[in-house]
């Protein structure tokens, strides 16, 4: 693979980060970007200023939605350190996600080097208040101008940084969320566990309906018997038993969340009952009905975790917590924020540091 180029912007003033940081509506100066084209393989990467793409109305990706992307973050601590959360794990899914639509992989050290290199570019665009971090947004489209359903014989991948605040500003406060069976996300061996636009579109119109009604998100079923929970919107989710914290198994339609497998390792590591299996709706319903339901959450790199105080099925409502964040989601959340923010060990070799340096222009 070639070198990076630097094509980079002259940065006359100390970076100036917004006060209170909304989620995903500024970006930093620079992005990383690399092509690919059948025969000349991924070539031409470069760290460069974010400017407007310019694209062929043909642009096969505007038709056909061939395209992936990921989501990751940056955290700065007090003492000034920056680290990347699961890097590896990330660029991973990435090319798992490509691999399903036909797009080509990326090398993934090659990738994993040049994200560094542009957070280290961009480091002073870090925030570093409690539960502001660098948002990572890598994506891959198919740039081919052509109408006709083929793969793309061209693509482009870029990485693009947006510092953000917590993604819940009001706090750590329960979300109420509805049980959907009227939409499906997405089904067994489709596109469920890619993180590709199409699901997001496909979920538009169902979350819509359920902000109408006050819901904050749906909690989709199995897309074949909508009998078994599968997932929220953005995040994964884990219902706490009496004698047990499930998660739905990855069935191929839920997307494998990286908070998800964080969580899962934690739980075991404090000697929890976890189990990844089959859920039904019913059997919360039975469970909570017997008093043995003790609190939902879920997990995503937005949100980290979020705490359900209510989940509405068919109009049966249930709460839990009384509506307030459970023990066990407030415990995973200082857990996981303490190792983001350096407060604790990183025992499971989660971070990668990224060191200060000079920009020359
Ligand atoms: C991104 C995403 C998640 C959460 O994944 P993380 O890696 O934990 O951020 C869960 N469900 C869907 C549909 C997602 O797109």
């Amino acid at each position: 693979m070639e070198k990076i180029k630097y094509d980079l912007v002259e940065r006359k003033n100390p970076v100036q980060l917004p006060v209170d940081l909304p989620f995903g509506k500024y970006f930093t100066d620079h992005v990383f970007e690399m092509d690919y084209s059948t025969g000349k393989g991924w070539h031409n990467p470069i760290i460069k200023k974010l400017e407007n793409l310019s694209l062929h109305p043909g642009t096969m990706y505007l038709h056909y939605g061939q395209g992936v992307f990921d989501g990751l973050k940056a955290f700065k601590n007090e003492e000034d350190e920056v680290v990347i959360f699961r890097l590896k794990k990330h660029i991973e899914r990435l090319n798992n996600s490509s691999r399903k639509i036909c797009i080509p992989e990326v090398n993934p050290e090659f990738v994993f080097q040049a994200v560094v290199e542009l957070i280290s570019i961009e480091r002073d665009w870090i925030p570093s208040k409690f539960g502001e971090s660098l948002y990572i947004r890598p994506f891959v489209f198919g740039t081919e101008p052509f109408l006709g359903v083929h793969p793309s014989a061209t693509y482009k991948l870029i990485v693009l940084l947006s510092p953000v605040g917590p993604y819940y500003p009001e706090g750590f406060k329960p979300v109420r969320i509805l049980v959907q069976d009227d939409y499906v996300r997405a089904v067994r061996k489709g596109l469920g566990d890619c993180k590709t636009p199409a699901n997001y579109a496909a979920s538009l119109l169902a979350a819509e309906v359920a902000k109408k009604k006050g819901f904050t998100q749906v909690l989709w079923l199995d897309g074949v018997e909508q009998k078994y929970i599968e997932e929220v919107g953005t995040m994964n989710i884990f219902i706490q038993f009496k004698n047990e914290i499930a998660t739905p198994k990855l069935s191929g339609s839920i997307l494998p969340g990286v908070t998800r497998d964080s969580v899962i390792h934690i739980l075991k590591d404090w000697g929890m009952n976890i189990n990844e299996r089959l859920i039904s709706i019913q059997e919360v319903i039975d469970e909570y009905k017997k008093g043995n339901v003790t609190g939902v959450f879920g997990t995503g790199t937005a949100a980290v975790i979020s705490s359900v105080g209510w989940l509405n099925f068919k109009g049966f409502e249930m709460t839990f917590n009384g509506g307030n964040p459970g023990e066990l989601d407030l415990k995973l959340f200082k857990e996981l924020t303490s190792i983001h923010y350096g407060k604790m060990e990183d025992r499971y070799g989660w971070l990668t540091h990224v060191e200060k340096k000079e920009i020359e222009v």
